[in-house]
């Protein structure tokens, strides 16, 4: 695997790290970049206001380390997600990826498993292997689909132990049905499975789905994550966070960094729940250029799944990686998530929305 042009291979790396790649979404000077589904509108004036004053006002005590566990943090959080949280139910860390890696140190772990339905999050093969959790890639149905019956068969199967859900999927954009939860948790509970719902997206979703928030109730191992950096255009802070049973919360003291969250980043999320109905403001926007983007793809021939979040999978009809360069030579840069024939792009503005369409339709007609 090793090449001799491998400026890795010299170094005595972890034999199950060998000739592995990083994660790594382009990061290019584009005009119109919609390949991370961030939020692509800028942070309002209101709230970059906010956040200067509160992070100013932690700035004299930087000398100190932040409050180790975060607790107006976590307050405001469980105040923001309602259904009878309280901080105890809540936990946080850098970006919701560092959620995830914390779960797997805690709950996975060598001799241990993680069980996920591919394809789903990328990264969730690569927070296994950091942690040395087996990953397990569970099935979906030829659409991309996930039903409760396989899911459930899946879970028995492999008996992991920790399950992620991702709802709505990444790259794939559609919402989990909460039965589907619901049997996982069942087909989980003789292993003591952990069942993570990977809510990145939740604020996108169509009316009418329900989060898995709604199910915590009794389960004192679903876990249901979330993040500030979609709906609440704040990718920039790194805040994710989940909610569960208070011994699931307590149990990532003991994977976590010490002072793992900065005061400057405990500010910034303080200061951004404060204003969430400004934040928030984009989430209707976001989801009309997200129907547009499903209705004119179709329209043009294309067939673009049914999306809950603030992206649309499609099926493009030719090779992906041509339509990807052409579409780059167009000034537009979307995701090639290494499925044939699929790309994924952001819903952003209104105007890069056009200049998406505009690029597929150029790029169409040159074929
Ligand atoms: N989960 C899913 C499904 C994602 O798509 C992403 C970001 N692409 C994340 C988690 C991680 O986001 P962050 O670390 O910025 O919270």
């Amino acid at each position: 695997m090793n090449s001799p042009a491998d400026p890795l291979a010299t170094l005595p790396l972890r034999d199950d790290l060998r000739g592995m790649s990083p994660y790594g979404a382009p990061q290019l000077q584009v005009e119109v970049a919609l390949n991370t589904n961030e939020n692509t509108h800028p942070v309002p004036a209101d709230v970059v206001d906010a956040i200067g004053e509160r992070v100013r006002s932690v700035a004299a005590q930087l000398n100190r380390y932040p409050d180790r566990d975060f607790t107006e943090l976590r307050r405001a959080l469980a105040n923001y997600l309602g259904h009878g949280l309280t901080e105890q139910n809540i936990w946080a860390a850098n970006g919701s990826n560092e959620i995830l890696q914390q779960i797997l140190q805690a709950f996975g772990g060598p001799g241990r498993s993680v069980l996920s339905f591919v394809p789903t999050y990328s990264m969730y093969p690569l927070l296994a292997l950091g942690t040395g959790t087996e990953f397990i890639a569970g099935r979906r149905e030829p659409d991309f689909s996930l039903g409760a019956e396989s899911a459930a068969r899946q879970v028995a199967e492999h008996a992991p132990a920790v399950v992620f859900l991702c709802s709505p999927n990444n790259p794939t954009g559609t919402a989990l049905d909460l039965d589907v939860v619901d049997a996982v948790y069942e087909a989980g509970e003789a292993h003591s499975t952990v069942v993570v719902v990977d809510e990145a997206y939740a604020e996108f979703s169509r009316s009418g789905t329900p989060s898995a928030l709604t199910l915590l109730e009794g389960r004192p191992r679903l876990v249901v994550s979330r993040t500030m950096s979609k709906a609440f255009a704040l990718a920039g802070a790194r805040l994710g966070y989940f909610a569960a049973a208070a011994p699931v919360a307590d149990a990532m003291r003991l994977v976590r960094l010490p002072y793992h969250l900065s005061s400057v980043t405990q500010a910034t999320a303080l200061a951004a729940l404060e204003h969430h109905e400004s934040l928030l403001a984009t989430v209707e926007e976001i989801k009309t250029q997200r129907d547009r983007i499903v209705a004119e793809l179709a329209a043009l021939g294309l067939t673009p799944a049914t999306s809950d979040s603030n992206f649309v999978f499609f099926a493009c009809g030719q090779d992906a990686p041509t339509l990807w360069q052409g579409l780059l030579d167009e000034g537009v840069l979307v995701r090639d998530v290494g499925i044939p024939g699929h790309l994924r792009v952001t819903a952003g503005t209104e105007a890069e929305t056009t200049a998406f369409l505009t690029a597929v339709r150029a790029c169409l007609h040159r074929e």
